[in-house]
């Protein structure tokens, strides 16, 4: 049997509604992104949302209308993607790493109030697999320092703290819609915040720093005139874009009830295996469940991670490793992060193998997964 990794749930809707997107002749950033941003911002509970074409463009542009620049720090977790860290270093700033909770796989907010100083001016948070960072704290120890909180909500489209959905708690919050997110327009973000004024500058800066309005460009008011307030980015989402995200909101809960069936069934086998350690859930709060990651207990098994992917391999098993930490890529080796000072993070990479987890899964593949991580657990038990 054959399991992909992943395969984007998209259907015939999808390609009708693209395709009528097409068809209207408006290719670019017009009535379908902003039908799009609205409902969104209203899913999420905040006041304003801003489409965007990735999260790495929303991040960068949240710490630009922040204000962030030579001089200043910003914290955030080695357990993530490089499009977190390399936006900070895009703004000049310096990105300052502190560790993970072990159990949660997220920043650990102790280690945060340790690394605080006076050049400090955002903390990014990265809801890792679709768990909630631990936001109460994050945001009281942003409030104490004066510091702004920017959320790496890539994925976390439905994940939810306590009661609140991300997109609803930091300053300002960018998700992605990337082909393999929970919720996809092929290359695509958004940045979520309840301040007005931030989101006008964001929303200049997305589009060349180009006057908000000359925005009617975009609409039937349009004019040929638009004056440049400052050099801002090409970043804005397209129509195209919007299409497939308006449909693919509309059938989140679908796919989430999809996801969350997979990720019950790894939880009830696998929580029961001692050599395997299950990604930590906690019903006071809502996993999203982007990801699978499992973790092999390395002193309890004869077979290590690599090879135990390379055995799911031959089985037609497709898997990921998520994140290769920060500090292990040579660029920011060179910069001077060194993975023994994340002691939780190495630890957890070591052992880490995301499983296959997508709306389309089949029982029997679903099965299939179960039945091929027990054999080997069985066959290489120590
Ligand atoms: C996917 C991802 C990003 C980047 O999203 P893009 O939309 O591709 O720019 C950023 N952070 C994390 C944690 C991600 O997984």
């Amino acid at each position: 049997m054959k399991v992909p990794f992943y395969t984007p749930y998209i259907g015939q809707e999808e390609i009708d509604e693209v395709t009528s997107a097409i068809q209207s002749n408006w290719l670019t950033k017009g009535q379908r992104t902003k039908k799009f941003e609205e409902s969104f911002a209203v899913y999420v509970g905040s006041k304003h949302a801003l489409g965007l074409n990735s999260c790495t463009a929303g991040l960068h542009l949240a710490q630009k209308v922040l204000g962030i620049g030579e001089g200043d720090q910003v914290i955030t977790t080695p357990y993530t993607f490089a499009a977190t860290v390399n936006t900070i270093l895009h703004c000049g700033a310096e990105p300052v790493l502190v560790d993970i909770d072990p159990l949660t796989m997220n920043i650990d907010p102790r280690e945060i109030e340790k690394a605080i100083t006076p050049k400090t001016k955002a903390i990014i948070p990265v809801h890792f697999a679709g768990f909630p960072c631990e936001m109460d704290r994050i945001m009281d120890i942003a409030r104490c320092h004066n510091v702004k909180v920017i959320e790496d909500a890539a994925h976390a489209v439905y994940t939810k703290y306590h009661d609140r959905l991300v997109g609803s708690i930091g300053d300002i919050t960018c998700f992605s819609f990337y082909a393999t997110k929970n919720l996809c327009t092929g290359e695509g973000g958004m940045i979520t915040s309840d301040d007005e004024e931030l989101m006008n500058e964001l929303q200049v800066l997305s589009l060349h720093g180009m006057s908000k309005n000359a925005w009617n460009r975009y609409s039937d008011k349009g004019t040929w005139f638009y004056e440049i307030e400052s050099p801002g980015y090409k970043y804005n989402m397209t129509d195209i874009q919007a299409s497939l995200g308006i449909v693919q909101l509309g059938k989140l809960e679908e796919m989430q009830t999809l996801r969350k069936k997979v990720a019950d069934q790894y939880q009830t086998f696998y929580s029961k295996v001692e050599q395997l350690q299950v990604p930590h859930d906690d019903p006071k709060h809502r996993h999203a469940w982007h990801l699978y990651p499992i973790r092999l207990k390395g002193d309890t098994l004869k077979i290590g991670r690599d090879e135990f992917i390379e055995k799911l391999k031959e089985a037609g098993i497709g898997t990921s490793v998520h994140f290769i930490p920060i500090p292990i890529h040579p660029f920011y080796k060179k910069l001077g992060y060194k993975i023994t000072d994340y002691h939780h993070t190495l630890k957890a990479y070591e052992g880490v193998i995301s499983l296959p987890l997508f709306p389309g899964l089949t029982e029997k593949q679903t099965e299939y997964v179960i039945q091929q991580v027990l054999n080997l657990v069985d066959q290489y038990k120590k």
